[in-house]
């Protein structure tokens, strides 16, 4: 069997690090099995939601490199929730309610005055069909409910929580219709799964709860109009959270314009996010393939999974030092080649810093004053450049025979005057980049005051 999996946001914002890390995880899922990875797009929603977040969803999937194999609106699938709704309304497992927001709230106060738990308490169900024929005479339109069947315990697997159990008559009966005819993201939800043939939901822990309901949802759709569908597999990971351990503000606007903007990789988010909470180690892994085959579900741990920016930047670092000229060609400064980019590479957190290295062998540069003594010093070393394969090693043998200086005393006057800073990119590669002329230039310019 194919394995289809899907990532369903709702278009009311801009994708932050813990739905990417839900897209991810699904992603992975599919690819690891060949399977389907879909793009749904939950939009039942009319007033929230807008189009220019379904194109950053789009936009954001593809720069992270997250392709979906198809994507699905669900305002364009209006007509398959009418359906199921009518079909669970002619089996007896939907029914109109009239409370008012306002009496569900008193009822709440109530229950929970007496120790009960605040669930509805199925008032609706008491009506005859001439209490609601009143009721809409007055003006009333029903919002409606999914009725749970009291006497069919709810069980599944999760794939990472392990066997779930939850006793329907604890939960209440959920609202999946509003009194306008729009929906709530219950049942459309569970249909668009058995259309779309989802085999495996993956999604946050904050979602078991609705799981509970939908399993019930999918039985009574299944019987009712998807005879040749099954209830998907479920596995809700934990939450992410930030490094201390809270649920935090910050990571629900932290998206990839932010990642962008701080010079962050895809590769990096993808190799932190691929393995966050799971016992597998976090490691700046570039390989997608070999991150999908290591994928595993029963990794998870139950524990939230703390997200550290620092630990994005360490990534992120070690993944810049490995990067090849040609990933990154396009965004690096006029001028510099391959050569260029191995010299600078290991000096790099961020690619876009390449400019401000690549500035020391283009210049202009500032130098330092010197001493008199390492004036004169430099002054020889102009004498005694010479140009050839390693000017590097052939200038620092030759000095060193000259002046009789060693280790730092030989090399650091000279990485001064050649580049204005004291610590830097390799000089046997930085000074052939540099260039006789320039390099000649630099090493005299002390000397000349
Ligand atoms: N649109 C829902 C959400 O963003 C989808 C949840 C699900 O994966 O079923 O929470």
């Amino acid at each position: 069997m194919t394995i289809v999996t899907r990532f369903a946001p709702s278009p009311t914002g801009r994708l932050h690090v813990g739905n990417i890390r839900t897209a991810l995880h699904n992603w992975m899922l599919a690819r690891k099995s060949d399977g389907r990875f879909l793009l749904r797009i939950d939009d039942t929603d009319a007033e929230r939601s807008r189009e220019d977040y379904v194109d950053a969803i789009r936009a954001d999937l593809a720069w992270l490199g997250i392709e979906p194999n198809g994507e699905e609106r669900q305002s364009n699938r209006l007509a398959k929730y009418d359906a199921a709704f009518e079909g669970l309304r002619n089996a007896g497992r939907v029914y109109p309610c009239y409370e008012t927001q306002q009496e569900l709230e008193l009822k709440r106060k109530i229950r929970l005055g007496r120790g009960l738990p605040p669930i509805y308490d199925r008032g609706a169900l008491d009506l005859s069909e001439q209490d609601q024929a009143a009721k809409e005479a007055e003006g009333i339109a029903p919002h409606w409910r999914f009725k749970l069947d009291h006497d069919e315990q709810i069980a599944w697997q999760d794939g990472v929580r392990g066997p779930q159990r939850f006793d329907p008559a604890q939960l209440s009966d959920p609202v999946i219709r509003r009194a306008d005819g729009s929906w709530l993201y219950m049942l459309p939800s569970a249909v668009d799964d058995l259309d779309m043939g989802v085999t495996d939901v993956l999604r946050g822990e904050d979602h078991v709860s609705n799981t509970a309901v939908q399993i019930q949802m999918f039985t009574a759709l299944i019987a009712a109009q998807y005879p040749a569908q099954q209830t998907p597999r479920f596995a809700h990971e934990a939450l992410l959270v930030g490094k201390e351990g809270k649920l935090s503000k910050r990571l629900g606007s932290l998206g990839c314009d932010a990642f962008r903007e701080r010079g962050i990789e895809p590769a990096a988010i993808v190799a932190l996010l691929a393995r966050l909470g799971t016992s597998l180690p976090v490691e700046p892994i570039a390989d997608r393939a070999a991150l999908i085959d290591s994928f595993d579900l029963s990794t998870f741990g139950r524990a939230p999974a703390k997200f550290d920016e620092a630990e994005l930047e360490r990534v992120n670092t070690a993944l810049v030092h490995e990067m090849e000229f040609a990933e990154v060609a396009d965004r690096l400064p006029e001028g510099i080649d391959e050569a260029g980019w191995h010299a600078i590479r290991p000096n790099l957190s961020h690619v876009c810093e390449a400019a401000e290295w690549w500035r020391l062998v283009t210049g202009p540069i500032e130098q330092r004053e010197f001493s008199e003594e390492d004036r004169a010093y430099l002054a020889e070393a102009a004498k005694l450049l010479e140009w050839g394969d390693d000017p590097w090693r052939a200038l620092t043998a030759r000095l060193k025979e000259a002046t009789g200086r060693k280790g730092k005393p030989l090399f650091l006057p000279l990485r001064q005057a050649l580049t204005g800073m004291d610590h830097g990119p390799d000089m046997s590669e930085l000074l052939p980049l540099i260039g006789e002329e320039r390099a000649r230039s630099r090493l005299e310019s002390p000397a000349r005051g």
